[in-house]
């Protein structure tokens, strides 16, 4: 019998905590120290000004203050760079997202590093032992909080992670390591990725490509997180094959509804614990 693990209710779960420990900071320290986040898109790509609006709606829900900037296309890397400075020397600033992919013209890597580490609110710049006390790359702290609402504990598992990105498939592999997970990563070179998910008690997919993950490639019993968000003709798709890979499993995420809201709330999340660190700092 399969679960469909709710991620739009877990993700409810924690914005309220989110929202309550918003309030807990405002009422101990004051107004000025209500958790904010200033989100950075670049561009006319409809998805990411999409995801940017969601995300500071989310903000507002959970007691965050966010402020959107738009750029142009034709914005240089120099411009958004000197934005980025301006914004890392701000004091009224806790925390700065630039929602990716940015136009091709600006280096991704350049600006991801450009950001703060005290204001990265994604966790890019998270440390490689990051546990419950620091900021942590939200997707994989998003799966990893999902694993833990269904009750399924990766300790001794054999898990499997599709996808080796620094944003989703790396930090993944971490934190489940943490958890002490016996991990295997498979990416683009991987000789025959079947053999490898076949032998999966948790598998993780963050590839990119649609339905790639089919029944025949998944060990009866497993449990199934489909980080993948790809469209097809307009429809949010993962990066596993629902229909052939769910009747397989134990536990499966959907898409839409998955790991999606989940990582939005993991922002917030973040978002809280930087607002956390700064008071606690300036005590
Ligand atoms: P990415 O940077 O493009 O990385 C894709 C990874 O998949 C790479 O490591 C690549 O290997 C590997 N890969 C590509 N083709 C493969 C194949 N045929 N077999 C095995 N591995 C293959 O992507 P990403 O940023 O990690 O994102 C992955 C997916 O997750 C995307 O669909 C993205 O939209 C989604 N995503 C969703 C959320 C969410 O909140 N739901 C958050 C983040 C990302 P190489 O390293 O060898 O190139």
């Amino acid at each position: 019998m399969t679960s469909i693990i709710d991620g739009k209710a877990i993700a409810n779960k924690v914005s309220d905590e989110v929202r309550e420990g918003s309030s807990r900071l405002v009422e101990k320290y004051g107004e000025d120290a209500r958790p904010n986040m200033t989100l950075i898109v670049v561009g006319d790509d409809p998805i990411s000004k999409k995801l940017v609006s969601m995300k500071a709606k989310d903000c507002e829900t959970a007691g965050i203050t966010p402020t959107v900037i738009a750029l142009s296309q034709n914005t240089s890397e120099e411009k958004l760079l000197r934005l980025i400075d301006r914004l890392n020397r701000d004091d009224d600033v806790r925390a700065i997202l630039c929602q990716l992919p940015v136009p091709e013209h600006i280096s991704t890597k350049r600006i991801l590093a450009a950001i703060a580490p005290e204001k990265d609110v994604d966790g890019f710049s998270a440390r490689i032992d990051c546990d419950d006390y620091d900021i942590a790359a939200c997707t994989p702290a998003a799966v990893m909080r999902m694993l833990k609402e269904s009750g399924i504990s990766v300790s001794g598992r054999h898990c499997v992670v599709v996808g080796r990105s620094n944003i989703v498939g790396k930090p993944m592999a971490i934190q489940l390591l943490l958890n002490d997970a016996t991990v295997t990563v498979c990416h683009s070179k991987t000789k025959d990725v079947g053999d490898f998910t076949r032998m999966a008690d948790v598998l993780i997919v963050a590839v990119g490509r649609p339905r790639l993950i089919t029944g025949d490639m998944v060990k009866e019993g497993a449990v199934v997180i489909d980080v993948g968000m790809n469209y097809v003709d307009g429809k949010p798709v993962g990066d596993v094959d629902y229909e052939s890979v769910a009747p397989k499993t134990s536990f499966i995420t959907p898409v839409p509804g998955g790991v999606g809201p989940m990582t939005r709330a993991y922002l917030l999340k973040n978002c809280l614990r930087l607002a956390e660190l700064y008071c606690r700092g300036k005590k």
